[in-house]
């Protein structure tokens, strides 16, 4: 699945999509990068950007060979030293086990970017208590395992650091058919928020990025396994296109930097207006065409006149 495979609507030829990175070479000079989830879709992307403007980055997941083929191809496009990591990030042991690598091959890591997860589409009542447990393990503990080995870590070293959480648009509102998920991801705003509030004064801030639909393989073919979502979601899109990788790639890196140093504890929407568009009571009304708004409005005014009469 990419975004090319998908339709677009007249008006996304205003809204280009830019792919190189928009802050200056270097920003992230000397600054140790971790990535959950960063051997594929988005985390691949953030690899990549943080990597090409001078990180050294660890990526973490569960299988080998994808870091492996990552790591190896973002090292070479960018000339930075990208590694693999393999770690179940439900597992504190192992969390404990992979940050001492980390430190090891390049230091205690100062940019922290809690990027994996799992997530399908179910009506609830079809959820098994461990289809349930599998999603908050992953989303909120394994988010939780890693902020809070690294944070611990950086405190007592009395070092800095930038924290991002990628969660997603139904963390306002809940969504159906996603409901672990959207449990899951809301625990980590908060948590994010909470901790940025208690740990500002150590020098480590916490925000949260809530992406739109970014046509990605792993979470697209279990969240729109026959593609009729994607079609969908032009409808709901004011933009008329989906998201591009490296657009969250470049406001993760913004909000990473220390361009963004006095942000913290936020939450931004980076959607195309499918948000907004959602919330809109009267919204749908952008399928009525003009003739037809011309009757609407000639029956607006005859009511108001029978009313100025009475
Ligand atoms: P993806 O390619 O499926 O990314 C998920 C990553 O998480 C994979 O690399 C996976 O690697 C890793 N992962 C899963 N379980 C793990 C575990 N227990 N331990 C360590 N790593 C684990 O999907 P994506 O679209 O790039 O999603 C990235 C993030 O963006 C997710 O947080 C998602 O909720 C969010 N998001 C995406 C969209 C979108 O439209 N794409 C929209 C809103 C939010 P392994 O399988 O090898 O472990």
């Amino acid at each position: 699945m990419n975004s090319s495979s998908i339709p677009t609507r007249p008006q996304s030829r205003f809204f280009p999509v830019m792919k190189t990175p928009m802050l200056p070479k270097g920003a992230f000079a000397g600054k140790v990068a971790l990535i959950t989830g960063g051997g594929t879709g988005l985390g691949k992307g953030m690899a990549l950007m943080l990597s090409s403007l001078g990180a050294s980055v660890a990526i973490l997941g569960r299988r080998l060979n994808v870091l492996e083929t990552t790591a190896k191809d973002l090292s070479a496009s960018t000339g930075n030293q990208v590694l693999p990591f393999p770690c179940d990030i439900r597992d504190p042991e192992a969390v404990k086990g992979v940050i001492d690598k980390i430190e090891e091959k390049f230091g205690l890591p100062n940019v922290i970017v809690n990027n994996a997860a799992g997530n399908f589409v179910s009506p609830s009542e079809r959820l098994s208590p461990n289809a349930w447990k599998t999603i908050i393990d992953i989303v909120l503990n394994g988010s939780a395992n890693i902020t809070l080995e690294t944070g611990k870590r950086l405190i007592k070293a009395k070092k800095g650091a930038s924290y991002l959480s990628i969660t997603t648009t139904y963390t306002f509102k809940g969504s159906g058919f996603v409901v672990p998920s959207a449990a899951a991801k809301a625990g980590v705003e908060n948590m994010c928020r909470s901790l940025a509030s208690e740990w500002g004064r150590y020098g480590i801030r916490l925000n949260c990025l809530a992406p739109g639909p970014v046509p990605t393989e792993g979470a697209w073919s279990r969240l729109d396994p026959t593609n009729s979502f994607a079609e969908h979601a032009l409808d709901t899109l004011p933009t008329g296109r989906v998201g591009e990788v490296e657009e969250i790639a470049n406001l993760a890196s913004y909000m990473l930097s220390d361009y963004a140093s006095w942000m913290t504890g936020e939450t931004i929407v980076l959607d195309g207006g499918s948000l907004p568009f959602a919330a809109g009571e009267f919204n749908q009304f952008i399928n009525i065409p003009n003739e037809q708004w011309d009757v609407m409005e000639k029956a607006i005014r005859e009511s108001n006149a029978k009313q100025k009469k009475k």
